[in-house]
């Protein structure tokens, strides 16, 4: 038994008393640091070292995905439950060491971009964006950092309150000692979880002096203490149209790359001196711009010009997601469906250039519009639950 790490660890118990509990209780004396259901317990400050199995498992559950063959839509949602709640588990418990949440972040940015844990380039989005509300122009990937203090945070909570817990009860007793908990400040001698919870304090204090959370008011809770950490941005027009539910995920991300402007078309790669030739894959005639591939493009138009006559609408060559988040027709059903079909064509366009410049080989308009046809029928019969205005219904019956 080490005799240093056991008074600690019993609170300044030692000696013939502590022989005494040990016979009375049945419990063994353990030593500082142990692991509780895998997580690193310890008085001092926890290492790199201490967090390395978290990153393990994550580079172990990547590696066993076969990531590479999922899409970007398949992976956010890995990223999101898989990795999320990994991380939540040890966040809940202690403040995660900045060194290791900026690997998780990273784990979780080099998987969703590359689908691999180590990659080298400049990912096609910032983090910080990806980690936006989807309201707000994100994917609603959560902020390890804002998470982790939101979630410490209610143990600020508990001590604001003076919640009946034996854990609240020691730490007045032994560290404030009678202090207004909102103007304490620890001593350096105090544990660095302690001081760690006190930090945590200082980031929520403008929040509980706002009145956003009082023991007589709201009460605490993580989600809203995250939500007042990230802040509020701006709602983004597009986002009903980006991210309707009708849509299938995998269109609805690469229209989300369309819009932030994050498309690698080749005028960019030109410009970043990847490649030399900008011309359009589709039509050969001008350089391949978002402007150009949708619809301005021959090809593309051709294809919009078949969903058009199917659809009997009148969707625009240019600004057609524009044109989408302004439509508004009497059946929000109707309104859905056409957002889902814009969706889906500049997916299938997307798909269409990729297939060209690997494969040299185009579809004709024709079978690039059936392909779109057939995908958002499928998704219509699996989610349409409503019945359409009454006027709509004959409409309607075009994606049965
Ligand atoms: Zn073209």
């Amino acid at each position: 038994m080490n005799k240093d790490k056991s008074e600690i660890y019993c609170n300044g118990i030692k000696g013939e008393e502590l022989q005494v509990i040990v016979q009375m209780s049945g419990f063994r004396v353990g030593n500082f640091p142990f692991r509780y259901l895998g997580i690193p317990i310890s008085y001092k400050r926890i290492s790199i070292g201490d967090c390395s199995k978290l990153v393990e498992k994550m580079v172990d559950r990547i590696r066993g995905w076969g990531a590479r063959k999922l899409s970007y839509a398949g992976r956010l949602v890995l990223v999101q439950s898989v990795l999320s709640q990994l991380h939540s588990y040890w966040a809940r418990i202690f403040v995660i060491p900045k060194g290791i949440i900026r690997r998780i972040e990273s784990i979780c940015r080099n998987y969703l971009w590359e689908g691999v844990d180590q990659y080298h380039k400049a990912p096609a989005v910032a983090w910080d964006k990806v980690c936006q509300d989807q309201k707000q122009g994100g994917l609603g990937v959560i902020n390890c950092m804002a998470w982790n203090t939101a979630l410490i945070g209610k143990y600020t909570w508990w001590l604001a309150c003076k919640e009946d817990h034996l854990w609240i009860r020691w730490v007045h007793h032994v560290y404030m000692k009678q202090q207004d908990w909102f103007e304490y400040i620890p001593n350096m001698n105090t544990s660095w979880t302690w001081r760690q919870i006190c930090k945590v304090k200082e980031k929520l204090k403008p929040g509980y002096e706002a009145g956003i959370w009082a023991p007589d008011g709201n009460a605490y809770r993580p989600d809203a203490g995250y939500r007042w950490l990230v802040g509020e941005h701006a709602k983004v027009e597009w986002y009903p149209v980006i991210w309707n539910r009708m849509n299938w995920p995998k269109h609805s991300f690469i229209a989300w790359l369309l819009v932030l402007g994050r498309l690698l078309t080749k005028d960019r790669l030109v410009r970043f001196g990847v490649i030399n030739d900008g011309g359009c894959e589709l039509c050969g005639e001008e350089v391949e711009t978002v402007e150009h591939l949708f619809f301005e493009c021959r090809y593309s138009q051709m294809c919009l010009t078949l969903i058009n006559d199917w659809l009997e609408s009148d969707i625009p060559v240019r600004d057609c997601i524009k044109w989408c988040c302004r439509l508004k027709h009497r059946s929000l059903m109707k309104t859905k469906l056409i957002q889902m079909v814009v969706v889906a064509l500049v997916y299938q366009i997307w798909n269409m250039r990729n297939k060209c410049r690997v494969e040299q080989l185009v579809w004709h308009p024709r079978m690039l519009f059936r392909m779109v046809q057939q995908q958002v029928k499928a998704r219509a019969n699996l989610k349409i639950c409503t019945v359409p205005h009454r006027l709509d219904n004959e409409w309607c019956i075009r994606f049965k």
